[in-house]
């Protein structure tokens, strides 16, 4: 079987979402013992993080970019980037490495399409939600992208840095992405991407004004997809 490369880390709670959903898919197609064949590189999520503040991302894709080339040589057949934002520089660091990166926003657009979905909105980092590497992918694909109010974005964001990346879940958090999530409904959204790999800890199996569309169990899907086709496309 094909072996998988994870750069994870970023942070390491939603790597963990990725590798139990990875095996289990793995697990369900092959049954008994089997599992995903899986080289990780976990990062110290402080360091990028600090990048990310200010703003060199360069520095960023260098260490993603090295880390990536190490799962290359070790043996991993295709990339995975365990993290929405950090697709801002996925073409850098999938040319370090030289093999196929399986990118967060394809699975994502075929879910989007699957469903008829035309107006999504766009949940995230600051970074996600206001540059522009994520949303020209969607609207490339057809897609009108809408984001949430300035200051709404600002909560979304503190939440993911401050709350779910240090592994807390909090109800009162919960309940302000629901508010923002029914005023993106109202403002005309069809549904939601939870286009950051934490947001699924706090909305997982809630109920809310819009389908949701989580990108980390879509993006571990079409990793796992990868490795039970034995790394063919
Ligand atoms: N995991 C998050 C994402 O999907 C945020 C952490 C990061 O900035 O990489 O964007």
């Amino acid at each position: 079987m094909a072996i998988l490369g994870l750069l994870g880390g970023m942070s390491w709670e939603s790597t963990a979402h990725y590798y139990a959903q990875i095996n289990r898919l793995v697990r369900d197609a092959r049954g008994g013992l089997h599992s995903a064949p899986i080289l990780l590189h976990s990062v110290d999520f402080a360091a990028i993080a600090a990048l990310q503040r200010s703003g060199d991302w360069a520095q960023a894709a260098q260490i993603l970019g090295q880390a990536a080339q190490g799962l290359a040589a070790a043996g991993a057949g295709a990339l995975v980037i365990c993290t929405n934002t950090m697709h801002k520089v996925a073409a850098p660091i999938a040319e370090a490495a030289g093999i196929p990166l399986l990118h967060i926003v394809d699975p994502t657009i075929a879910a989007l399409q699957a469903a008829g979905v035309g107006r999504v909105a766009l949940l995230g980092t600051r970074f996600t939600m206001e540059d522009d590497f994520y949303r020209a992918r969607l609207v490339a694909a057809g897609f009108e992208v809408c984001v949430p109010a300035a200051a709404a974005r600002d909560d979304i964001h503190r939440v993911i840095f401050d709350e779910l990346c240090q592994g807390r879940v909090l109800a009162a958090s919960r309940d302000r992405y629901l508010d923002i999530i029914a005023a993106l409904r109202d403002d005309g959204a069809e549904a939601v991407i939870m286009g950051c790999t934490e947001i699924a800890m706090l909305l997982d199996g809630v109920s809310a004004a819009l389908p949701l569309f989580d990108t980390t169990a879509l993006h571990a899907a079409a990793a796992a997809a990868w490795l039970l086709n034995d790394g063919a496309d």
